[in-house]
């Protein structure tokens, strides 16, 4: 992706298209939102050419007014904590007369009249970075400087600081250098439309917070935010993962007329919501949600999920302000369950770690975090993490039909030490005289090879499984899921994964073990009926995709995917794979093909 759109300039009046990887679909419209690599919102990034002088002369009235405040500090400081201590002013004050920088902003403010707050932005995070690169200590601490330097230019200048994000008062388009699933899930939905980023992946959990919040957008579209201004006018093309800046009259007439299109398909779909998920040939598949929220129930029971397939409750943590506590999981879990009236609700524990941070630092300086201290061997290292959500599980269990589920798990020795902690923690709660649940269901997820190659042994201690498709494709293929370099490689229709998914059917029918599938793979209507062809009867997908892979279910029978999943597990590669079940499905539900 990024080699693609690496020379395209956009800094023009003339409509530009940028090919991303699509990862919450649908189409959205507006004006962008442009976010600096570091977190300030920089309203304008360029200006008129006959305005590059003023803009200059707005530059150096910043900087006469930062060097009289470093000034002052340095004088004051030297006062209270002796002249060493002040000289850090002094050596910020030298930095920020250096002529070199001068020159290098008064180029690119006189020459590509850049805004001058965008100019500042873009050069002293340069300067910080190769200060970094340098990775000697002394001058990572002058990054930090020259970092304090740029927010006092931009303070001055007025641009206004993204913290957080919740300051909105009409509708934009963010457009950004990444967003962790965290900024992600604080989005403002009332304003925010769409998004795109240069950084990401499809299996990201950015990703995955953008379907769950039903906002159309595009990630891993490579370098593009030096050349956009904010206020454009941009489509954000969720469904091909393309974004187009600047539309002309033409192009904006056919967005509109796809999201029309997209709206009457929607409502059509809605009539679906109280029929069963039923193959044509009679066999019922329960089709469950996967959830981030709380407030997502009420998404799973308008569009008539049969439970929650997936709570992945580490966004209780993702989306607080502070850690949360006991009666926080408490107060959520209860709700979720009260609210789902009996359903089931399967839960899964603390999926923290990787690109998922929790409010203190779990895990550091990891070089392949993704292969570190995440998920289940997190929670079984910070038990004072874990013990409170095992309480509060168990405590909100006496609501309704709740089952836990562990993730991650690669080792027998992991999956026995959390299934003694439960026990541990019952045991704590019934001494305690607090209502709670001993006997419910537990589980695991099958999201890592090794799991899939031991899974004999595993059955045997589990209640039930989940396949993680979306972890299960990271590890089998060794491609992070949320990298955009890589994003090609990532596919859970690789014939690889889909040999795993095949064994994990075939030891949980031997073992009488219900099995589901709850990672994104089971939101493709194409690939859920593959699934259905290997053998699986439970899926769990995000609340926005159940209208659809219920209409794909109702299409279609067992005997026709067996069909599907026989010819599909001769190919040799994803593409073929992929291929073959859209035209599958463009023969069996043609409506549901997205031209
Ligand atoms: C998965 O890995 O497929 C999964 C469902 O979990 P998550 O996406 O939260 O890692
Ligand atoms: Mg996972």
């Amino acid at each position: 992706m990024l080699a693609r759109n690496k020379s395209i300039e956009i800094c023009r009046q003339t409509m530009v298209e940028l090919q991303g990887i699509p990862v919450s679909s649908g189409v959205a419209i507006g004006p962008a939102l442009v976010l600096d690599a570091d977190g300030y919102r920089i309203s304008r990034c360029l200006v008129a050419a006959e305005d590059a002088d003023e803009e200059y002369a707005r530059l150096t009235r910043a900087v006469d007014a930062v060097s009289e405040h470093l000034e002052a500090n340095r004088l004051e400081t030297s006062a209270v904590a002796g002249e060493q201590t002040g000289d850090i002013f002094a050596a910020q004050l030298q930095m920020l007369h250096d002529p070199r920088l001068h020159s290098e902003l008064g180029g690119r403010i006189r020459e590509q009249n850049q805004s001058a707050a965008y100019a500042v932005s873009r050069v002293l995070n340069n300067y910080a970075a190769a200060l970094r690169r340098l990775s000697n200590p002394l001058l990572a601490d002058r990054a930090e400087d020259v970092l304090d330097i740029e927010k006092q230019l931009l303070l001055q200048l007025g641009a206004v600081e993204r913290q957080p994000l919740s300051d909105l008062s009409e509708p934009v388009i963010v457009m950004s250098h990444s967003l962790t699933p965290s900024e992600t899930a604080n989005l403002d939905r009332r304003y925010v439309r769409g998004f795109c980023t240069e950084t990401g992946g499809s299996g990201g959990h950015t990703a995955i917070v953008a379907k769950g919040l039903e906002l159309p957008a595009v990630v891993g579209i490579g370098p593009f935010i030096d050349s956009i201004a904010s206020s454009t006018q941009v489509i954000v093309d969720g469904d091909r993962g393309r974004v187009i800046i600047d539309p002309d009259q033409e192009t904006l007439q056919k967005y509109e007329q796809r999201r029309e299109q997209r709206r009457s398909l929607t409502a059509r779909l809605a009539e679906l919501r109280d029929l069963p998920a039923e193959t044509a040939d009679g066999v019922r598949i329960r089709l469950n949600a996967n959830i981030e929220f709380p407030h997502e129930t009420k998404a799973c029971l308008d569009r008539g999920a049969d439970g929650i397939g997936l709570y992945r409750t580490e966004f209780l943590y993702l989306s607080s302000a502070e850690e949360p506590s006991e009666e926080d999981h408490y107060n959520a879990y209860s709700q979720v369950v009260r609210e789902m009236g009996g359903r089931p609700v399967v839960l899964r524990t603390l999926d923290l770690g990787a690109d998922k941070m929790g409010h203190r630092p779990l895990a550091e300086n990891e070089h392949n975090p993704f292969l570190g201290l995440r998920s289940i061997r997190l929670s079984l290292r910070n038990l004072d993490l874990f013990r409170p959500q095992l309480r509060a599980v168990l405590r909100a269990a006496v609501h309704g039909d709740i089952r836990l589920m562990f993730p991650l798990i690669t080792t027998i020795a992991e999956l026995r030490q959390a299934k003694m902690l439960l026990k541990v923690v019952a045991e704590d709660l019934a001494e305690a005289g607090i209502p709670h649940r001993s006997d419910i269901p537990v589980g695991m997820m099958v999201e890592v090879p090794a799991a899939v190659m031991m899974l004999d042994h595993f059955v045997r201690e589990v209640d039930f499984l989940s396949i993680g498709t979306n972890d299960l494709a990271q590890y089998t293929l060794a491609v992070d899921r949320s990298n955009e370099y890589v994003a090609e490689l990532y596919q859970s229709s690789d014939p690889s994964v889909l040999r795993l998914i095949k064994h994990t059917v075939e030891i949980a029918d031997s073992s009488n073990t219900p099995l589901s599938v709850c990672g994104e793979m089971s939101s493709n209507p194409g690939r859920a009926l593959l699934l259905l062809g290997l053998g699986i009867r439970n899926l769990s997908v995000p609340p926005s995709a159940l209208p659809r892979v219920k209409k794909a279910i109702r299409s279609v029978s067992i005997s026709q995917c067996q069909k599907i999943a026989e010819r599909v597990m001769k190919l040799e590669a994803a593409r073929d794979v992929d291929l073959y079940l859209l035209d599958r499905l463009g023969a069996i539900v043609p409506e549901l093909i997205v031209d």
